[in-house]
């Protein structure tokens, strides 16, 4: 199928699928997406889109797509992210990389979460290639989303797209998503003295110091219960949980270091560096109480909230289009970039979030066509007329 000018939707997805592109943060299994961003160009300019590959900074084999039909300011952005997460090739019924049609589904890694929605953006384009636009459609495709956002990164670093709307094809199961929470995953890191258990006075335990820093992260989690709630959420608070602990060796060795990772989820309205100085005021001294060493830092870059609104026009659009009231989800997505780049966008594509990250991961047929109708309803109000 390699070499097809403009594939049709299913000769289209089937290639991306074959193509792996697995982000990851361990680098071990980290891939890279750029095949996959040059095929989805070759296709889109034999389509008549003009394409802009954008590197990322310090990734060389990785990059986001531009692709632009019409030109002028505002438009409609259609985007999804072309890594998937990676698999276990032994827990699948299916070729992760071969897509298959069975039980009304199509099977293969991505088709949910997200190919599917590039091969769905460009049927629902090639309609309208011989029309005028009078502002612009912008399938866009990033990088990286499954691990460090850095595609998405990249794109607010440099301020595009400038479309005016933007649909984020996540599994949503159509359901137009006009919130979600943030995430923070932070690691606090104890450095004491080891010495001998049997005198407590020849070592500086970091375990006792990270019992204290947990009992004092509880409590924050309290603090923020309090402070902050969003009934939109079916998780209405902040949420902050104990992740993983590591620290000492021996039962009867003083431990010397402790480490202990946690995530935040952040409502809408809560900023991830100022919850960071808030905790680090309250973990620091303990520090100096217990003569150890000790630091808070980000393990990965957070992923701030997105607060859309239930009433922008866009959202409204879509409650129409598609029949259903918008929601909140519980998982991240590039939205918060795009919503602070001035977009007003909305997260709603045709998988379902259950699939996601499972074995056996499909995309159903029935699906297929209500998204091509959603999407070509939405050219024709904000490109064409
Ligand atoms: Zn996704």
């Amino acid at each position: 199928m390699t070499g097809t000018l403009q594939p049709d939707f299913t000769s289209a997805l089937s290639r991306l699928i074959e193509i792996p592109s697995v982000s990851s943060t361990l680098p071990e299994l980290d891939m890279g997406n750029m095949p996959v961003i040059n095929e989805l160009a070759g296709w889109l300019e034999n389509m008549g889109f003009n394409c802009e590959i954008m590197p990322i900074p310090g990734e060389p084999n990785k990059a986001n797509l531009i692709a632009t039909l019409g030109s002028g300011p505002g438009g409609l952005v259609l985007s999804g992210h072309t890594d998937t997460v990676p698999y276990n090739a032994n827990r699948w019924n299916f070729d992760p990389f071969k897509m298959q049609e069975a039980n009304n589904r199509l099977y293969g890694l991505g088709t949910c979460d997200m190919k599917g929605f590039f091969a769905l953006a460009m049927e629902a384009a090639r309609a309208y290639l011989d029309q005028p636009f009078k502002a612009p459609l912008i399938i866009l495709a990033t990088a990286d989303e499954e691990s460090s956002m850095s595609g998405a990164r990249a794109l607010a670093a440099a301020g595009k797209p400038k479309g005016r709307y933007a649909v984020i094809g996540e599994p949503t199961g159509m359901v137009p998503v006009y919130m979600h929470k943030g995430i923070m995953m932070e690691r606090v890191s104890i450095i004491g003295q080891s010495g001998h258990s049997s005198n407590p006075a020849l070592g500086r335990n970091a375990m006792e110091t990270a019992h204290k820093v947990i009992s004092e992260i509880m409590a924050y989690r309290t603090d923020l219960g309090s402070q902050y709630n969003n009934p939109g959420f079916a998780v209405p608070t902040p949420t902050v949980n104990l992740g993983c602990i590591h620290g000492g060796d021996n039962p009867n060795r003083i431990c010397g270091s402790c480490r202990l990772d946690f995530d935040v989820r952040l409502l809408p309205g809560m900023d991830s560096q100022q919850l960071r100085n808030g905790l680090r005021k309250r973990l620091l001294p303990f520090a100096e109480q217990d003569g150890v060493e000790l630091a808070l830092e980000a393990i990965s870059p957070s992923i701030e909230p997105f607060a859309g609104s239930s009433d922008s026009p866009l959202v409204k659009a879509c409650e129409e289009l598609t029949g259903y009231t918008a929601e909140s989800v519980a998982f991240t997505t590039e939205a918060p970039f795009f919503s602070d780049m001035g977009m007003d966008t909305v997260v709603l594509g045709p998988g379902d979030i259950d699939q996601a990250h499972q074995p056996d991961e499909f995309l159903a047929l029935d699906r297929i066509q209500p998204t091509i109708d959603l999407l070509q309803a939405l050219i024709r109000k904000y490109c064409l007329n």
